[in-house]
């Protein structure tokens, strides 16, 4: 058992889920041993699990992410791939229907992302970080079925965890402290660092939160001949006039995702009759036409919590010595954006480079680390909240003039998308994560998006790619 007196050259992280793999693969090699605290016991095999009640909905990796997450650990990407991850090329085999009509079906390649449900996702990762973990010099250890229910230290510095076992009766085991030199909370999107900040004497950090009000309906199906299933999946994202929409993607082993989702007053159903009744209600036909060429196999799972949050920790005084926040505990995303596992992978990759420019764990580092974490949030949060201001609760944060300003010139950016291979192409680049938000203000960008006249999409679904 890892219970290191003093601390010492060690970690804990919280939370043995995306982020809490790739803290790991962040941190080896700076410290002598990682101790992840996981609230649940794996399951045997690539199986769901209650810690992560949003995997049964669908998961796209975009291309930043991917990237992110092949530079953290290479060769991952190829053994997705092998477990059955489906390639989809934005936005060759991405049909999207925009306000405006249909996307023109380009044959760009600039952006490839990775189709595959999460726990494949989870599980091909979790095994590749901790073998690359066991031939390196740090020692890694996962506490399964433990729950972290507390911090340790003072309102300056935290020292450790309290932890407490949940293979005991009722769930209830004995609770215990674990000391560490570093604590990384990545726990999700249910943290508790707000309450347990509170417990060792210090404020919460600043908090804005922007919701839309959406919820997420989803059935897994096989197309019936998979001779004639679709070549691409589907993107009918709503909009203001019409709030419900629809995502069809390939997963793997011949299955297909349907995410049904929709906003405050048009939330899709989990009863499996109206949820079919509720895909013919979207914007468009098409998904519902689909549908009558699948056969389901899956109940209908829903999800309401999808709320944009953003916890401050890289402000100043937000963050105690010797803790650092990573993936969804510091910030979620509305998923309709496919944005978090991204970020979790960019932000990993940040804090990697920190430690590696910085010579290790010297002091001051992990602050740095959470400003870089902070840099490679923000154009996800940008974005996500951008689109999501005309949905947003008067409740919320409230927008700034740039982001009043951000909403009504990303709208007739997204139309333009749709239709010009200029600007799509860096609409694609910003929302995939692989450019800075500032290029969609570039000149040329702002030209076309400005002053050429506003032109529908295309009429109907584009079934054959463009140029190809
Ligand atoms: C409906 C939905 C759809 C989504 N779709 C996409 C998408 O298409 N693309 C995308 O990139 N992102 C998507 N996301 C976001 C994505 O799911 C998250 O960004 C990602 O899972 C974040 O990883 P994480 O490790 O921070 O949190 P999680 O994956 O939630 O993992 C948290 C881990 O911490 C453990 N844990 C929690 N509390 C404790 C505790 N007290 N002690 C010990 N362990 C604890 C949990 O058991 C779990 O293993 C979606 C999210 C939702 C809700």
């Amino acid at each position: 058992m890892a219970e290191h007196s003093n601390g010492g050259r060690t970690a804990i992280v919280i939370g043995g889920g995306l982020a809490g793999m790739l803290a790991v693969t962040a941190l080896v090699g700076h410290v002598d041993a990682i101790t992840v605290v996981e609230r649940d016991r794996y399951p045997e095999g690539r199986a769901f699990r209650k810690g992560v009640p949003q995997a049964r909905h669908l998961h796209i990796l975009l291309s930043g992410g991917r990237r992110a997450l092949e530079e953290l650990l290479p060769g991952t990407v190829a053994a997705l791939t092998e477990a059955g991850a489906r390639s989809l090329y934005l936005p060759r085999d991405l049909l999207t229907r925009t306000p405006t009509g249909w996307q023109r079906r380009f044959d760009e390649r600039r952006h490839l992302t990775l189709s595959v449900t999460r726990p494949v996702l989870d599980a091909v990762v979790r095994e590749r970080v901790l073998r690359a973990a066991a031939d390196s010099p740090t020692r890694v250890e996962v506490l399964e079925a433990t729950e972290a229910v507390g911090l340790t230290g003072d309102a300056g510095r935290v020292t450790g965890v309290r932890v407490r076992s949940r293979d005991g009766e009722r769930g209830e085991g004995s609770g215990r402290e674990l000391s560490a030199a570093l604590v990384v909370d990545a726990s999700g999107r249910g943290s508790r660092t707000p309450q347990w900040y509170a417990e060792l004497g210090r404020s919460a950090p600043q908090e804005e939160t922007v919701d839309a009000g959406l919820a997420y309906a989803t059935r897994m199906y096989r197309p019936k001949d998979p001779d004639t299933a679709p070549d691409a999946g589907v993107n009918i994202p709503g909009w203001p006039e019409s709030p419900r929409g629809a995502a069809y993607v390939p997963v793997e082993d011949g299955k297909w995702l349907l995410t049904l989702s929709g906003v405050r007053g048009h939330h899709p159903p989990t009863d499996a009759a109206e949820f079919t009744a509720f895909s013919a209600t979207i914007g468009d036909p098409y998904v519902h036409e689909l549908l009558a060429q699948a056969e389901p196999l899956s109940p209908v799972h829903g999800f309401r919590d999808t709320y944009n949050r953003r916890r401050h920790f890289e402000r100043p005084g937000a963050l105690p010595e010797r803790f650092l926040v990573l993936g969804d505990a510091g910030c979620t995303f509305n998923p309709v954006y496919g944005q978090g596992m991204s970020v979790a992978a960019l932000g990993a990759l940040a804090v990697r480079s920190t430690l590696a420019d910085g010579g290790g764990l010297r002091p001051g580092v992990i602050a740095e680390a959470q400003r870089a974490v902070a840099r490679a949030v923000e154009p996800a949060w940008l974005a996500a909240v951008g689109a999501d201001r005309p949905y947003a609760s008067p409740d919320d944060t409230k927008a700034s003039l740039g982001e009043r300003l951000s909403t009504w010139y990303l709208d007739r950016l997204f139309a333009r998308a749709a239709i010009d291979p200029v600007v799509g192409a860096i609409w694609r680049d910003v929302f995939c994560l692989t450019a800075p938000p500032a290029r969609l203000v570039a000149p040329r960008i702002v030209l076309r998006t400005v002053f050429l006249p506003r032109r529908p999409g295309l009429p109907s679904p584009p079934l054959v790619v463009e140029g190809a």
